[in-house]
């Protein structure tokens, strides 16, 4: 179980399911590069909701 408290998901790696590693991870990697966001990096520099924004917009434009 995923050392979390209060998460429950199975583990994925360090003891950490895969959403909480990745929180984790991204808390390391600091914020989000949009000026006035400041949310931890999910992917590409970016916080889940920005990444989520650029990939629907590259998306869009194929
Ligand atoms: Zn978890
Ligand atoms: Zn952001």
């Amino acid at each position: 179980m995923c050392r979390t408290d209060g998460c429950s998901a199975p583990p994925y790696a360090r003891g950490l399911c895969r959403s909480c590693y990745r929180r984790e991870r991204g808390e390391r990697l600091g914020p989000c590069l949009v000026a006035s966001c400041g949310k931890p990096q999910h992917s590409r520099g970016l916080c889940l909701a920005h990444y989520f924004r650029m990939w629907r917009r590259e998306r869009a434009s194929q």
